[in-house]
């Protein structure tokens, strides 16, 4: 379980309500990836002096601040980060950098958590504002992941099951699969995730019968399906608001993978019509999206990968490439500004940004840079020690992963 340090001034001795917290508006539920609206002095959002004042803080703080900024960030906000990537890259930049005493996580909740976990005890973690939560990582609680565990253990399926996270989720549902043998996996090494856990144990791996998957069904079924040649019918989804997931046992006992009932609200909304319609559009486009995708979406088209592997997959292409690219809208805007020699569409007509990633913005940025350079650590996200050893037990098996666990996969 992590906890959110709220501004200063404002703390409780108690535990609020989360009900509560909302009408305040001044704490995060820490039982949410969503947390709540963060307090402080925000500046107004149109003061044409915070990109001075953001500057100016930065300077203030020196070496003793590192700035990490998510692929699907605002502009205004990758233009003061000191260096950008997904999730896991850029816990693992922070990680190697012990003499930062603040990381400040331009990023969601999930990320500022993995940050915490893998960063030293002296380091702190800030999140700008502790709104930004991920709504596929909310799908998945301890207590629905729990439960799924205590239906499959009732049935005797316990045993055989191992558990793969994916990077998108709380740090308590790492904690959970680091207890029981699993492993974390990212977008980019999902496929090695499967293949060890399915693996005989005497070639290292842990002789799965099923896997768990969790919190994203489509990276589940669409690794499992595309990567390691299951079929759909091996794939049955959990849904975690129904009894036994709304599944018989011999669906769960047959099933290769449990798919948990969680999706990406971004990538959810591309559909097998969004590509029709763009190669109707857009002659001879070469269709590029995430495997958070529905299968459906995937299947249609042309390429398929993690973000990094969709950043370098354009910037390796050559002038006169055409692309649709499914996946979040700021990076795709952000591509086609730094390749106008290339043709580079959004793959849905309807504009669509990840709500949560945009709550972090330059006047949140400020207002954390500014509290810091004062002495002030507000939003601070903080992961319990014994949370912390379970969940890194889970990321240090993603890293020992056969092969190179954090390639990029290519189609
Ligand atoms: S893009 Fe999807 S997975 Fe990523 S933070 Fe937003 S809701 Fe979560």
């Amino acid at each position: 379980m992590s906890t959110i340090e709220p501004a200063s001034g404002l703390g409780f001795d108690e535990p609020v309500p989360s009900a509560l917290l909302h009408l305040l508006g001044t704490l995060s539920d820490p039982a949410s990836e969503r947390g709540v609206e963060c307090a402080g002095a925000l500046p107004p959002a149109g003061d044409p002096a915070l990109p001075a004042r953001a500057a100016e803080a930065k300077a203030a703080l020196g070496d003793r601040v590192f700035i990490l900024g998510h692929h699907y960030q605002r502009d205004e906000v990758i233009a003061f980060a000191d260096t950008t990537g997904d999730s896991f890259r850029l816990a693992s930049e922070a990680a190697a950098r012990p003499a930062a005493e603040f990381i400040v996580f331009c990023g969601v909740h999930f990320m500022a958590e993995s940050a915490d976990i893998l960063t030293g005890p002296t380091q702190q973690v800030v999140l700008p504002d502790l709104a930004a939560g991920c709504s596929m990582a909310d799908m998945a609680s301890l207590d629905q992941v729990r439960t799924c565990w205590d239906t499959l253990s009732e049935l005797g399926l316990a045993d055989r099951t191992v558990p793969v996270v994916y990077m998108n989720s709380a740090a308590a549902i790492k904690a959970f699969t680091g207890r029981h043998g699993g492993t974390v996996c990212t977008s980019s090494n999902a496929a090695q995730a499967l293949r060890w856990a399915f693996a005989p144990s005497d070639q290292g791996g842990r002789a799965a019968d099923r896997v768990l998957f969790l919190p994203d069904q489509h990276l589940g079924r669409n690794t499992a399906v595309r990567d390691l040649g299951l079929s759909l019918s091996d794939c049955v989804c959990y849904d975690p608001r129904r009894p036994q997931g709304g599944l018989t046992r011999e669906e769960l006992a047959n099933a290769r993978m449990l798919l948990w009932k969680g999706h990406c609200s971004v990538h959810g909304r591309f559909t097998p019509a969004c590509v029709d319609e763009v190669r109707a559009r857009i002659p001879g486009v070469s269709v590029l999206v995430h495997p958070e995708c529905t299968h459906e979406v995937v299947s249609k088209a042309d390429l398929v990968g993690s973000t990094e592997y969709i950043i370098r997959t354009v910037e390796r292409a050559p002038a006169g490439s055409q692309w649709a690219i499914g996946t979040e809208l700021n990076l795709v805007r952000r591509l086609a500004h730094r390749h106008p020699d290339q043709t580079i569409a959004y793959l849905d007509r309807t504009v669509c940004f990840c709500a949560t990633m945009n709550r972090i913005d330059l006047p949140h940025l400020v207002m954390s840079l500014e509290s810091l350079a004062a002495g002030h650590v507000i939003n601070r996200v903080r992961v319990d020690a014994t949370t912390a050893e379970e969940a890194r037990t889970a990321l240090d098996q993603m890293l020992a992963l056969p092969g190179d666990s954090t390639a990029t996969r290519r189609d």
